[in-house]
């Protein structure tokens, strides 16, 4: 029987790992449909690489297990698992060519000689460096190796292709280039993706969904807008672009109170004592009057950013970024009160404190 497309291919139940007592990672539950490009994101140490590491088989789960198209994989050793890996450091042999950098794996697997030669034009091809097969790694630029150390990696015809922060080591021109160039060659072999990164534009740019990881806990799994507009906890928010997160309470009619005005949520609200998140460029300044959600709050200080004025507000006593655009020649002062708008439908509420 055919599985249905958004199966899962790659499922990962109930994983967790302590180095030394120190617990890395703790009931790890994933399911990665065929085809998808998944990124693990999070800040350095929260277990991201460990868990890709237990996925290529290079570190063994104390808990849980891993599934590959229903078959328990979790202790297979990682030749057998037919898997792609491409590391931050290119790690290609020095020694080797491109094209028998790429031959590699192909000749451990016994492929004849004009197999292996065709492959590897194609492979290169693949990557935009057919005129480089003949070239030492020492006479590539860094985005060049990568894309050899991919090409390597997908010779192969790997199962899924494990990318352990493959950028970070270029420079942001070239990493730009080469994750979009991915996402495309990820794209048109509907090849089982997943990337470790603890950059967040990279996760938006090559993922269809995103794992947010925190403390070896996954926080949130979602598309990058899910993620963005919708974060799950003050964790998220912060880690993933810049997220003003106020204080509110309850009055005893229900009313939410911003301070001591009433707030109008898009969301229903639960009760108690809670807090709100509101991304910067989603504030107004100068709203209409009568408006909801109209506040005043004063400059503590503006910064320029080019594209958009940062204003670093205070609203009764809590500190408010608001991101201003097109208004280049307006002076924000220290001191000076402007108004501004919270639009109900862009505020997420977080939950109880
Ligand atoms: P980074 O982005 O810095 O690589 P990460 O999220 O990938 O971080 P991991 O490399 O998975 O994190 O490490 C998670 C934790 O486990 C870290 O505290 C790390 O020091 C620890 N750790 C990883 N491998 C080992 C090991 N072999 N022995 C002991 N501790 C380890």
């Amino acid at each position: 029987m055919t599985q249905p497309n958004n199966a899962a291919f790659l499922r990962l139940s109930g994983i967790g790992k302590t180095f030394q007592n120190r617990t890395v990672l703790q009931s790890i539950d994933l399911d990665i449909a065929p085809g998808e490009s998944l990124c693990f994101l999070g800040p350095s140490g929260c277990g991201k690489t460990t868990l890709l590491r237990m996925i290529a088989g290079l570190e063994t789960p104390d808990a849980g297990q891993i599934l590959l198209a229903d078959t328990d994989i979790t202790l297979l050793p990682p030749r057998s698992r037919n898997f792609g890996m491409v590391f931050q450091s290119y790690s290609l042999f020095p020694h080797l060519t491109a094209g028998q950098n790429v031959a590699y794996g192909l000749r451990c697997r016994k492929w004849d000689r004009a197999t292996t030669r065709r492959r590897v034009r194609e492979m290169l091809d693949l990557v935009q460096l057919a005129d480089h097969v003949d070239k030492l790694p020492s006479q590539l630029s860094g985005g060049q190796q990568q894309r050899v150390a991919i090409a390597r990696a997908l010779a192969v015809e790997p199962r899924v292709l494990l990318l352990d922060e493959p950028f970070s080591a270029l420079d942001a021109k070239v990493r730009g280039q080469l994750r979009a160039d991915m996402r495309a060659l990820q794209r048109q072999l509907g090849l089982t993706t997943i990337l470790v990164t603890h950059d967040q534009e990279e996760a938006m740019a090559v993922a269809d969904r995103i794992v947010v990881m925190n403390g070896g806990r996954i926080e949130q799994v979602g598309t990058g807008p899910e993620i963005y507009h919708q974060p799950v906890s003050t964790f998220v928010g912060h880690f993933v672009g810049e997220m003003n997160i106020l204080r509110v309470r309850a009055d005893d009619q229900g009313r939410v109170l911003l301070g001591d005005r009433a707030l109008v949520l898009g969301e229903p609200q639960a009760a108690g004592v809670a807090q709100i998140a509101i991304r910067p460029e989603s504030i107004r300044i100068d709203p209409e009057a009568g408006c909801v959600n109209h506040f005043p709050a004063t400059v503590v200080q503006s910064r320029f950013l080019g594209k958009q004025t940062r204003l670093d507000l205070s609203l009764d006593g809590q500190s408010l970024l608001v991101d201003v655009y097109g208004q280049r020649d307006r002076v924000f002062k220290p001191g000076q009160v402007i108004p501004v708008h919270l639009p109900p439908e862009e505020i997420r509420f977080i939950g109880a404190v």
